[in-house]
């Protein structure tokens, strides 16, 4: 248990705080909010200028999640004063034809960014559409070259929006990353490989584990910071922590027991641990259009 915490990371003011030793919930909304204010300021900096930062948000089907994954990201644009273009195929689509409309989009002057929703339907070749995206207009970072930009600060890409989420908002919430041991479980390429590199960046000392590690709880025990981005829910139980930590929790999981989305930790019992964590949902996927936002709005700076 984590009997007393004096002052909140945030200073106090943004963070929800629990009764009797429970961690302090560090919600996304406050973090989006931070973010957005900035980024509007921006974007009616560039209207004024007669450039209307544009997003492209290419949908292949109508999987549900791809599609309340748009509207969030329609919404939190149209707050921003950022104008979307909505591409939309059937599931039937042939792989040509995505790869015509990406040429026309990356193309095309007038669009800054282009999300590409993934992955696309098994019978299209996933990779090879990503590849088809030019970098400067890649804001979901899903291309080589937005991975060799993250890797070696050279050239011209983005981060993934959920990866640098993260790390948005660790630094919203005050929690320090420089010198900070940091776990991450999940290598995947979407958040645990770039994430990595994001808190390398950042000064921290990472260990990055996956599914062949062995003894997984001792070594998340030894983190400072843990960032859980395994898509299994709620595998990271009590076991995994130890008071003091900080828990971001990147997983979204429908769980058919509870008729509910959770994340890759067991909250119930690392809340009564750690700290501070994130909830799901409500935790980093709140800051993640946020952060997609930003990422278009910095392309039609480029632009300018
Ligand atoms: P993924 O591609 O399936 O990768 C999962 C990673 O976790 C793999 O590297 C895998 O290891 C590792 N792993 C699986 N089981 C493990 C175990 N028992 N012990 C240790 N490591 C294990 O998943 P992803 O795309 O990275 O997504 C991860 C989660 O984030 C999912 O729940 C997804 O829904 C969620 N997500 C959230 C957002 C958001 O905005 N918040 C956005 C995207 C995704 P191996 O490499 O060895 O197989």
């Amino acid at each position: 248990m984590n009997p007393i915490r004096a002052v909140s990371a945030s200073g106090g003011n943004l963070t929800e705080w629990t009764e009797n030793g429970m961690a302090e919930i560090l919600k996304g909304k406050p973090a989006a909010d931070a973010i957005d204010t900035a980024v509007k300021a921006r974007a009616d900096a560039l209207i004024q200028r007669g450039i209307a930062p544009t997003l492209a948000i290419i949908r292949v089907g109508d999987d549900p999640d791809d599609c309340a994954y748009e509207r969030g990201a329609m919404k939190r644009c149209s707050r921003l004063g950022i104008s979307v273009r909505n591409v939309v195929f059937t599931d039937s689509v042939r792989q040509e034809t995505i790869m015509d409309s990406i040429d026309v989009l990356n193309e095309d002057p007038n669009v800054d960014g282009i999300l590409m929703l993934l992955p696309l339907p098994g019978n299209l070749n996933t990779r090879k559409a990503c590849e088809e995206l030019s970098p400067s207009k890649d804001v979901d970072g899903v291309t080589q070259g937005s991975c060799a930009y993250l890797y070696s600060g050279y050239g011209t890409g983005f981060a993934p929006c959920t990866a640098e989420a993260c790390i948005e908002l660790l630094k919203y919430y005050q929690v320090p990353m420089k010198g900070s041991r940091i776990v991450v479980v999940g290598r995947s390429l979407v958040i645990g490989k770039p994430v990595s590199m994001l808190l390398l960046n950042e000064n921290a000392t990472v260990t990055v584990c996956h599914s062949k590690t062995v003894d997984l709880p001792s070594v998340t025990r030894e983190a400072d910071i843990v960032i859980a981005a395994l898509g299994r829910p709620e595998f990271l139980d009590g076991n995994y922590f130890r008071e003091g930590q900080t828990v971001v929790d990147v997983g979204i999981n429908w769980s058919e027991e509870k008729q509910k989305l959770v994340g890759d930790v067991r909250f119930d019992e690392a809340e009564k641990i750690v700290s501070r964590i994130t909830p799901v949902p409500g935790g980093v996927g709140s800051v993640t259009t946020a952060v997609l936002c930003a990422h278009v709005v910095k392309a039609a700076e480029m632009r300018l």
